[in-house]
């Protein structure tokens, strides 16, 4: 009875990391769409690899699967990770809106023009020479970096700007340097007047307002306990954009001008969720997902609802009024994601379009809250378009192509990448066609000796020896790494 029992149970073994046994197995799609955006993560090269080379690779990683060329294209198709034909990626740019900008100080070089191809841009209005400074700027809306929440929480850095206290700012007798720095109800302090000043009204909105709905005064419209429940889940799940846009939305309740309110709405503006599609449909999405992108589509949309409702609990009446639904939270996310720099938003940085030759150069300073400077890259011309890169320039055409179309909606046509693309193809076509004629020559040796040769059998190409670097992605919003829950 036991022996029959335990003969019929088959042990199945999904684990990549282990190691192959011999026998043959029929490998899940969740296996071969991971094992194929492996190879790509690991050498972004093989993402313009012919499809029976590629196919050569993941049977010479998998060499038990049984796994034909066929299954494999049509569940590459399926899962829209056929990338030959860009045209058919999907792309969501033109969904982007956005309105002129109220109140905003321009520099004297400097104009603002609004297409209806390209949406706002900013433009040289006389000619600047290289190097030349063009302006600089504060944060609109300054955001404390997540990662330093535990260490200001226990008085470690400043409330503000993160700088971390060592023992000599805090003085051998514990205080001295600090006396009237620190908070008077939480264990919170800031590391000077400065940041005192500027982030005090703020942290006690956030952290010590107490809810009162019977009050019609704005400033109660903040549930403290509320936003302390929310930056732990924010950073339990690293999810920088929700725990952005709270800040940026208290900010926004207690601005009376109701100024910043106008100028978020009149960014370019898009929705998490229309973003989130161009990481479902296609290939982009392996920079922030191990191949789960493409399987947690529900897992997503439950925690985009659980992140609601930690929102709508810090800002009870905003909801109430309708001011703030689920709608307008995803496009407050997705708004906060396009337009952010190193997670903080900039009034006049924002207005900025891609280009991967930037004609401008962006410092921001080391101190996060003292914002950033921006400089001619180049001689610009008068009506010439001012530009920055939104990914980094050194990385391959094909890396730039996928992240600019998953984090931004756009194809990027810039000069760049129109020669790297042309000179990429002119490269892979001379190869292939010595390649193949690399391959008849063996293919007629093999044939003189009676060999049978199917299509596949013969791989001419090595693998390439897989480079582990690969840059992390983090314009997308951050949660999308807590796919696990
Ligand atoms: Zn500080
Ligand atoms: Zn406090
Ligand atoms: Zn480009």
């Amino acid at each position: 009875m036991t022996t029959e029992i335990l003969n019929n149970i088959q042990v199945m073994d999904i684990n990549d990391h282990k190691e192959e046994t011999e026998e043959s197995v029929v490998p899940f799609e969740r296996q071969i769409i991971d094992a194929v955006i492996e190879i790509w993560k690991e050498d972004p090269s093989t993402e313009t690899l012919g499809f029976s080379k590629l196919h050569g690779l993941v049977k010479s990683r998998h060499k038990n699967w049984a796994l034909s060329e066929k299954r494999m294209r049509t569940l590459l198709k399926k899962y829209g990770l056929l990338v030959n034909n860009p045209d058919q990626q999907y792309t969501y740019a033109s969904e982007i809106r956005s309105q002129e900008t109220p109140d905003m100080e321009l520099p004297d070089k400097i104009k603002v023009l609004q297409t209806s191809k390209k949406g706002k841009g900013l433009y040289a209005k006389k000619n600047v020479k290289k190097g030349e400074f063009l302006w600089e700027e504060k944060p609109l809306f300054y955001v404390p970096a997540l990662a330093n929440m535990t260490l200001i929480k226990n008085g470690k850095a400043c409330s503000y700007c993160g700088k971390l206290l060592t023992q000599g700012t805090r003085g051998s007798s514990g205080v001295s340097y600090l006396r009237g720095l620190d908070c008077d109800v939480c264990s919170e302090i800031w590391c000077s007047k400065e940041c005192k000043n500027t982030d005090s009204k703020l942290h006690a909105l956030l952290k010590h307002n107490i809810y009162n709905p019977s009050k019609s005064n704005t400033r109660k419209n903040i549930n403290a306990n509320a936003y302390l429940a929310l930056q732990d889940y924010c950073l339990k799940e690293q999810w920088n954009a929700l725990y952005a846009i709270t800040r940026i939305y208290a900010d926004i309740v207690s601005d009376k001008s109701g100024v910043k309110q106008k100028q978020f709405s009149a960014m370019a503006r898009i929705s998490q969720e229309t973003r989130y599609k161009a990481l479902d449909s296609s290939a982009g999405s392996f920079d922030n997902f191990q191949g789960g992108a493409l399987f947690v589509q529900e897992q997503q949309e439950s925690l985009w609802k659980e992140g609601f409702s930690l929102f709508s609990n810090v800002f009870p009446i905003s909801v109430d009024d309708g001011k703030i639904n689920y709608e307008e939270f995803m496009y407050m996310l997705g708004t906060y994601n396009i337009n952010n720099l190193d997670s903080i938003i900039f009034l006049l940085q924002s207005h900025l379009n891609h280009n991967c030759e930037p004609s401008t150069t962006v410092k921001l300073s080391s101190n996060r809250t003292e914002g950033l400077k921006v400089y001619a890259a180049r001689d610009i011309k008068a009506g010439e378009e001012l530009t920055t890169s939104y990914v980094n320039p050194s990385h391959t055409v094909q890396q730039r192509q996928r992240e600019l179309r998953v984090n931004w909606g756009f194809r990027c046509a810039c000069e760049k990448c129109k020669n790297e693309l042309k000179e990429q193809h002119r490269r892979k076509s001379s190869s292939s066609q010595k390649s193949n004629s690399e391959k008849d020559s063996i293919r007629e040796m093999l044939s003189n000796t009676k060999a049978e040769l199917g299509d596949t059998e013969i791989t001419l190409d090595d693998p390439k020896n897989p480079s582990k670097e690969r840059r992390k992605s983090v314009r997308f919003d951050e949660k999308v790494i807590a796919v696990s829950k």
